[in-house]
């Protein structure tokens, strides 16, 4: 029998997060003479930040299961999907597929989509895509726990969601064998503790067929060889890009079917009454993602903003450009038609969703080495996820 998990995270702020479960998964199976191997997906590599990424772990009772159950690309009928992040319930866009993947899709049916939280299962599910067949959400209470490329951020998310996978899946690795692989692993008996609170302490809801998020996941059709031009030719991306009714204004031309509407954790909003059109946020995005209207504002537009912040860094007026929670969000329209449209209720809402980082404050993660020991200082702990317990 064999058993395969599979872990969605953002490239960088949780590569080492996503290991770390996936190599906790084939320590733990070990404990009961499994066999297993854990490893990331090459076509993820090199990460890139926020760029959602995987890692798997596929734990077998013998070498030759596992040998038959890797003899393709990748596990497509997992028992567990992991979402170390709640924005990727939104669906996920990655550098190895084409479009957008719903979170559930490579659960199998009757499995478990298994994601760090402290939003409630109803709230998650406006976001999760139906499946058409029977799922299980289950939610490990606490925030998206990022880092920098060279820090682990050591809250204990890792043993905590172990500790929930071996409730939901416990054919896959028990609660016993988890505790024995962090001890051996981890050695610390903090971190056996927190994974079985959260064995306790797991949310789980069953979803119907027909529960969740309807729409139609983007997608787009890769060319037919037939469709194909001679030798190697890659279009070139046009400067610029007719928009309807405008007149004057300049929108960049841009990738037609890269859409980066899962490739971030934050957006900024941006406060077109305040800003002064100095051109710096437009200057400094590292992907163009400003749209110049005709009457000279910046607005950033989302089908191709990554979430970087660096428009919230450079913006020289205070509280003009505000990274905002991505989960705050439901829909990837201009900011400024609508603040064309109706200036208060635009202003009344850019209010709220700002009001919302309050709530749901996330952050990139660290920028410098012993930046996250700095803070653990400054809050006078020495670990432990907010939310957590
Ligand atoms: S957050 Fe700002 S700077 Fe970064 S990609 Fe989006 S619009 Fe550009
Ligand atoms: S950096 Fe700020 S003030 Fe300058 S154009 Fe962009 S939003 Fe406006």
């Amino acid at each position: 029998m064999t058993g395969s998990i599979e872990v969605v995270y953002r490239g960088i702020f949780q590569k080492h997060l996503g290991q770390r479960i996936t190599r906790g998964i084939v320590l733990a199976a070990r404990k009961e003479g499994k066999i297993g191997i854990s490893f990331g997906r090459y076509g993820d590599s090199p990460e890139r930040n926020g760029i959602p990424a995987k890692s798997f772990a596929v734990v077998a009772d013998t070498a030759e299961e596992l040998e038959a159950h890797l003899a393709r690309y990748e596990p497509i009928n997992n028992d567990v999907t992991v979402s170390v992040d709640d924005t990727l319930c939104k669906g996920v866009e990655s550098w190895a597929w084409y479009g957008l993947q719903p979170i559930n899709k490579l659960t199998r049916p009757g499995g478990t989509v298994l994601v760090t939280s402290i939003q409630t299962p109803e709230e998650l599910l406006k976001d999760c895509h139906r499946k058409g067949a029977e799922w299980t959400l289950g939610i490990v209470k606490g925030m998206a726990s990022f880092s920098g490329l060279w820090v682990f951020k050591e809250d204990h998310t890792d043993v905590r969601v172990l500790g929930a996978i071996a409730k939901v899946a416990p054919h896959v690795v028990k609660l016993e064998s988890v505790e024995a692989a962090i001890r051996d692993e981890w050695k610390d008996e903090l971190k056996v503790a927190s994974a079985r609170k959260s064995y306790d302490r797991v949310a789980v809801r069953k979803v119907g067929p027909d529960e969740g998020n309807p729409e139609k996941p983007y997608e787009f059709q890769l060319l037919k060889w037939q469709e194909m031009k001679e030798g190697l030719v890659i279009p070139a991306i046009p400067v610029k890009q007719e928009v309807p009714g405008w007149d004057g204004g300049y929108r960049p031309g841009r990738n037609p079917t890269f859409k980066k509407f899962s490739t971030r954790t934050m957006r900024p909003v941006v406060n077109f009454d305040t800003c002064t059109k100095c051109t710096l946020c437009w200057l400094q995005c590292p992907d163009s993602c400003f749209d110049i209207t005709p009457t000279g504002h910046y607005d950033a537009n989302m089908e191709a903003c990554c979430g970087c912040g660096v428009c919230e860094a450079v913006c020289p007026v205070e509280n003009c450009v505000t990274m905002v929670n991505e989960q705050a969000f439901e829909g990837n329209g201009s900011q400024f038609a609508d603040y064309e449209k109706d200036k208060p209720a635009y202003l009344a809402w850019l209010d709220e969703k700002i009001k919302d980082k309050v709530t749901t404050q996330r952050s990139h993660g660290f920028r410098y080495r012993g930046q996250y020991e700095e803070e653990l200082a400054q809050s006078g702990t020495e670990g432990g996820q907010k939310g957590g317990d």
